[in-house]
């Protein structure tokens, strides 16, 4: 743990904290941190040196401070791939550096108790905690479900302002079926909450997005990025999809100018097509399918997933073979050049799916640990 100096006025409650993030090592097979293994197509990298090119010219001006243009391609996208037919447009999107920073203007933006989910992506709660915001969490089930009357009951007592839930889940890859998010976000707008969905990995999902509840109720706000499916994590680009009075409120809220010129030409460049982005979301999910397999041979306890990373168990106590807690394998693992991600969920590790050649070779290094007597 760090000590800090006596003459450094750090708020009491940091202390003890710990910056977030997964431990950034250079090995030869990355998947720990669930993005999309393909590089940016040729075509796309073209646009984007193009439109990055003509938008230097205007550096020594601020960039559009509403970042109007991107939205509305944002909307687009939206409405002819996510929810097609729908009629979103600039004033029902927000967008800012990552889901992250998305997320944080939430929290500064909307007050009040916030309720989230465990096991799940843990910035909720770390961004609660940085903006001295209170986050209770709610256990998942044992086989990682979100249990409904249990949630319904702790929202009618506590009333939060905001509840959290991520579909498809990180880090168990599954979704949570329309019909819990329906009934969450009733009971939300009930009291005046609302439900945010974080949907960062909707593009793997088989189910459709929870956008669809918005006709309906105003009370959800549902937060994407561009950051896995896309392929385009380094530009860091996230949005929320709303009505347009939640996102007035977000717009309080941002730092002035805070999506560079830069990020906002490379993003566009990139929406212009975005189908060329996709293009490997299916090659993924079918790896996805055949690590998931690979995984049951070795008789582990694999999460079906609807997401770019599998959450398997199965390693630990009831194992007949040899047993291994979770940061035990993950060290194994990382000694054989495969750097996975332990979540801190014992009994339980996450992989992201990689290119075909690193799923074998994460593959073959498990086996091997897995068989050695
Ligand atoms: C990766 C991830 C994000 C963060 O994405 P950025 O857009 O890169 O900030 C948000 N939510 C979940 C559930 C994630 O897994």
């Amino acid at each position: 743990m760090q000590s800090w100096p006596e003459w450094l006025p750090i708020r009491e409650d940091l202390l003890n904290a710990k910056p977030y993030g997964a431990p950034q090592i250079d090995v030869a097979v990355k998947l720990n941190t669930n993005e999309n293994p393909y590089p940016v197509p040729s075509a796309v990298k073209a646009r984007i040196e193009k439109q990055v090119s003509a938008s230097i010219d205007s550096l020594n001006r601020y960039p559009d401070r509403d970042a109007i243009q991107l939205r509305q391609a944002l909307a687009s996208y939206v409405n002819s791939s996510v929810l097609p037919g729908s009629k979103f447009d600039s004033k029902n999107i927000w967008a800012a550096n990552g889901s992250n920073e998305v997320l944080q203007s939430i929290f500064l933006a909307f007050g009040g108790r916030s309720v989230g989910f465990h096991p799940s992506y843990s910035m909720h709660s770390l961004i609660a905690k940085t903006l001295l915001r209170s986050f209770n969490q709610i256990a998942l089930t044992d086989t990682f479900e979100v249990d409904l009357d249990l949630t319904l009951e702790h929202i009618e007592r506590d009333k939060p302002e905001l509840l959290f839930i991520t579909t498809p889940n990180n880090p168990t890859g599954k979704s949570v079926s329309l019909g819990v998010i329906e009934k969450l976000l009733k009971s939300q707008s009930s009291h005046g909450g609302l439900l945010i969905v974080d949907e960062a990995y909707g593009e793997f999902s088989s189910q459709m997005s929870a956008i669809s509840f918005l006709e309906e109720s105003p009370s959800l706000v549902v937060v994407r990025t561009l950051s896995k499916a896309f392929a385009f994590a380094g530009t860091r680009l996230g949005y929320a999809v709303a009505r347009s009075e939640v996102i007035d409120a977000l717009t309080l809220v941002r730092l002035p100018y805070h999506l560079g010129t830069l990020t906002q030409a490379t993003a566009l460049a990139a929406l212009e097509e975005y189908g060329e982005l996709l293009a490997d979301v299916e090659r993924i999910k079918d790896s996805r399918k055949f690590v998931a397999a690979e995984l049951l041979k070795l008789k582990l306890d694999v999460i079906e997933s609807d997401a770019n990373f599998l959450f398997f168990g199965g390693f630990g106590e009831n194992n007949s073979g040899r047993q291994f807690r979770s940061g035990e394998l993950w060290q194994a693992l990382l000694d054989r050049g495969v750097l996975i991600r332990d979540v801190g969920v014992e009994g339980y590790l996450r992989v992201t799916i990689g290119r075909e050649k690193e799923n074998e070779i994460f593959l073959a290094a498990l086996r091997e640990i897995l068989t050695l007597d």
